[in-house]
């Protein structure tokens, strides 16, 4: 507990602040999405449609608020996220989390997925067409949750999401459009984990979020 303050506190200096205020979580409780997200699941969990299928622990569905109005997309699972069925558990995850908590958010108010829900094998980058194969499931969960913004996390996230081949240090920091729907790409925390100077950017970009959610 003292030390995820530590942690906690330690991510806001790097993300330069100097004071702290607090305010009160966002309390949204529009109802049946949970009904969807769940029977989507249960299509998602029996997925054989690419070869990650073969070499998968837990398919690693999605996790967070079914009225979230903000989805982080990040890549595909790791290791302790195929054992644990649950996205962003790991190292890269915990960063994450304390992103989160820093925009006065928890894991719970937001919802959490992958662009690929099984790990690949060795943590190898998802190929392309796993991507595809996978693509019609994040679609769905983001027409089901229907989110005001969509954070990508890293190259993957973006250039699976939008199509597109993106270069993330071009447009990093710039909203781009899904389907209607703002979205933020930001670095990845596992990149953050080796260059903890890029901090700054990813909190500048969170930023916007935050003033385009309201907040
Ligand atoms: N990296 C990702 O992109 N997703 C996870 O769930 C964990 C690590
Ligand atoms: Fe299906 Fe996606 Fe898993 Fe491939 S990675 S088996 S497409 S759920």
């Amino acid at each position: 507990m003292t030390e995820d303050l530590a942690r906690e506190l330690e991510l806001l200096r790097d993300f330069g602040f100097t004071h702290l205020d607090i305010r009160q979580p966002i309390t949204d409780n529009r109802q049946p999405t949970t009904d969807l997200l769940g029977e989507l699941r249960n299509i998602v969990i029996a997925c054989e449609k690419c070869r990650l299928a073969k070499t998968r622990t837990q398919v690693v569905y999605g996790v967070g608020n079914p009225n979230a109005d903000l989805m982080v997309i990040g890549a595909a699972p790791g290791r302790a996220e195929g054992i644990q069925g649950e996205p962003f558990v790991g190292r890269a995850g915990q960063l994450l989390t304390d992103i989160i908590k820093a925009m006065q958010l928890t894991r719970d108010d937001v919802y959490i997925a992958n662009i690929v829900k099984c790990r690949p094998p060795e943590n190898r980058n998802p190929e392309q067409d796993e991507m595809d194969a996978c693509r019609p499931h994040i679609r769905r969960q983001i027409e089901i949750i229907q989110p005001k913004v969509i954070v990508t996390l890293g190259r993957f996230a973006l250039q699976s999401l939008t199509e597109k081949g993106f270069a993330i240090s071009d447009v990093r920091g710039k909203w781009l459009d899904y389907n209607g729907i703002r979205v933020m790409p930001t670095y990845h925390p596992a990149y953050l984990l080796r260059t903890p100077s890029a901090k700054k950017e990813v909190w500048e970009d969170m930023k916007k979020v935050m003033t385009e959610l309201g907040r």
